[in-house]
């Protein structure tokens, strides 16, 4: 069977990667533009995954997960129940990173959690053209979704610390008002980002359009924004999709960059 919860330790920071979908085989070349397809090895496990961090005494989530089961199950193996979540990060409101935020009736499955989410996205979220817009399939939920939190949700822009020593950063393109969430610690920061890259690849190689961002370009330079980021800082990266747990750091590799896989 595989591994659902991924436990680590970064300094005084407890955390755990958790698997909330079946990993998916797929080819980078689908991500990939034309000029930047791969010959070989172009196949991998596209891992889905959210994140607990135990942070300076608080319980924090970033992203929920795909359904209210898979990671309250998960954080009960850890011995953190719903209530316990003080704090939600969304990195963007894609339903693998979100849909685990309500119960089925509607309630919310972290009644007690700060939720918060860049202002961009959510802006554009509740516009009543961009619901409309929506397939289907996904529709009713979001309609759900932006009017049971949009009183609660909080709004945040810029590089701007949330609480102490948890900084939103804006990172658009994968979706608009897509965010990255670094957390300082007494050694190098953590830096959580989302769908900001799906493969590291896109890591070592920023200015590579993802053709499946919503905004490929600004994308982009929201992606070498992150790597010179991470390099200069020296990050502890985790990633939502990279093949399972997704953590890493980011190396100056002469002109270019190395993904370095692990602690
Ligand atoms: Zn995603």
């Amino acid at each position: 069977m595989l591994e659902n919860v991924h436990r680590f330790v970064h300094e005084d920071v407890e955390g755990a990667v958790i698997r909330i979908l079946d990993d998916e085989t797929l080819s980078a070349n689908e991500f990939l533009a034309e000029e930047h397809q791969l010959e070989e090895g172009a196949e991998y496990s596209f891992a889905y995954t959210c994140c607990y961090l135990r942070y300076r005494g608080k319980h924090i989530l970033i992203d929920a997960g795909f359904d209210p089961d898979t990671t309250p199950g998960a954080l009960e193996s850890l011995d953190v129940p719903p209530e316990a979540i003080d704090l939600v990060l969304i990195t963007h409101t894609d339903r693998d990173h979100v849909a685990g935020l309500l119960m089925p009736d509607g309630s919310f499955t972290y009644p007690n959690a700060q939720h918060v989410v860049g202002r961009d996205l959510w802006e554009y979220l509740r516009e009543p053209e961009t619901l409309d817009s929506l397939i289907e399939e996904v529709r009713p939920f979001f309609r759900k979704f932006v009017r049971t939190f949009d009183d609660h949700m909080e709004l945040w822009d810029e590089s701007t610390e949330i609480v102490d020593g948890i900084r939103l950063i804006p990172s658009p393109g994968h979706r608009v008002g897509h965010a990255l969430y670094e957390l300082e610690t007494d050694s190098t920061p953590i830096l959580h980002t989302g769908d900001a890259f799906f493969h590291p690849l896109f890591a070592e190689h920023p200015d590579w359009p993802n053709v499946t961002d919503s905004i490929p370009d600004q994308a982009v330079e929201s992606r070498k924004a992150l790597v010179a980021r991470a390099v200069e800082t020296g990050a502890l990266i985790l990633s939502s999709h990279s093949p399972f747990p997704g953590i890493g750091r980011i190396e100056q590799d002469g002109d270019g960059y190395r993904w370095m896989e692990g602690l």
